[in-house]
């Protein structure tokens, strides 16, 4: 009896150790992966026709047993307000995820989507509401980091720059990364995990763990599994209410595991004077910004020894929520600072161009 056809083996996905295995499978030199991970990952190249350095039956082999599913661009919007700018990215099966470059003093800081949707259906969030769910690949994670690499590259053409070479694609990449964009990354873990393999890979996009942040909303459980996979990735906790009964309300996910248990995993996690621990934390008027709240997140800031970033919350078409008023989020800092936490206070970046969490794509999705 025939076995069924395989599907072709989604190279872009696979940390450079996976690919040296499968290529070894294949009865491939090691050094070959070194070859075909550049050709992904530094060069981008995106056809087997483009790798030239690798034999012509090898690639002629690859493009029968091999594949690198990639995103297209379908919207790509600028903010007049503050330069961010953020692009909806079409998957191979015609999903739509997003991803933001956040233009910041230090550089571009992108926020990457993990899932298409999110299943955590926090109530404050756009992108719960959107109906598809799905994991994206790591490659579709990676992917967006290239997309924003090349579109540094066209900027720096057209300012009359250095057009971007086999290792200049990636001169204009984003300085940090964050995982905050749709989608709970703890939920997709073992994509996440490897497409961080691939971008702090110093053979591949080289970032330092430490200009990446994970974002949770507080899946206890695969903290460790996180922390023991990448040490020094900083890790960021959508907290959002210091009291179960709020966060219940707010955060669904609360109810399943409430705010000790992740106070506890995040206690429990080995020390490294290299990651930073954030708490995350929307501000919505009414629900959460009380002086008494905001005393009670500065004291679980010091137990666990983080740093609090609080979001004015940036309210999209069809929510009920809304931002505090500019008197109450300088007293609500206030209060937080005179516990001894420390605080920054981030407005939403992209405020003209959608920027919430799942507002482009969901408009995409609709
Ligand atoms: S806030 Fe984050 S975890 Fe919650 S529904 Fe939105 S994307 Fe998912």
């Amino acid at each position: 009896m025939l076995s069924p056809p395989q599907p072709p083996a989604d190279v872009a996905s696979m940390p450079r150790a996976a690919l040296r295995q499968w290529l070894t499978d294949l009865g491939q030199p090691p050094f070959r992966a070194d070859q075909l991970f550049h050709w992904l990952h530094v060069a981008q190249a995106r056809d087997w026709a483009q790798m030239t350095d690798l034999p012509a039956a090898l690639r002629a082999t690859l493009a029968t047993v091999a594949s690198f599913p990639q995103l297209s661009v379908q919207v790509d919007r600028k903010s007049a307000l503050d330069g961010s700018r953020k692009l909806a990215l079409a998957t191979c099966h015609g999903q739509s995820i997003e991803t933001v470059l956040m233009a910041m003093e230090a550089g571009v800081t992108q926020c990457l989507s993990s899932q298409v949707g999110c299943k955590m259906g926090c109530d404050f969030c756009a992108t719960a509401r959107i109906a598809t769910r799905a994991n994206l690949t790591a490659g579709e994670i990676v992917e967006q980091v290239a997309i924003a690499c090349r579109l540094a590259v066209e900027a720096g053409r057209g300012r009359g720059g250095v057009a971007g070479g086999q290792t200049g694609m990636l001169a204009g990449r984003p300085r940090n990364l964050v995982f905050m964009g749709m989608g709970e990354p703890l939920d997709n873990l073992d994509a996440v995990i490897a497409a961080l393999d691939i971008l702090c890979d110093p053979k591949g996009y080289a970032f330092s763990p430490r200009r990446v942040t994970v974002s949770t909303v507080g899946l206890a459980r695969w903290v460790p599994k996180l922390a023991a996979a990448h040490p020094g990735v900083n890790l960021a906790w959508s907290l959002t209410a210091t009291r179960d009964e709020v966060r219940d309300r707010l955060m669904p996910v609360n109810k399943g595991v409430p705010i000790a248990k992740m106070v506890d995993a995040l206690r429990a996690l080995p020390a490294n004077p290299h990651r930073k621990i954030t708490f995350e934390y929307a501000l919505l008027h009414g629900h959460n910004d009380t002086g008494d709240d905001a005393r009670s997140l500065g004291r679980m800031a010091l137990e666990v020894g983080a740093h609090i970033n609080a979001i004015p919350f940036n309210a999209w078409y069809g929510t009920d929520y809304r931002r505090p008023p500019r008197a109450v989020i300088t007293q609500f800092v206030r209060d937080v600072q005179a516990t001894g936490a420390t605080i920054s206070l981030r407005e939403s970046k992209g405020q003209d161009i959608g920027a919430a969490c799942g507002q482009l794509a969901g408009e995409r999705a609709t």
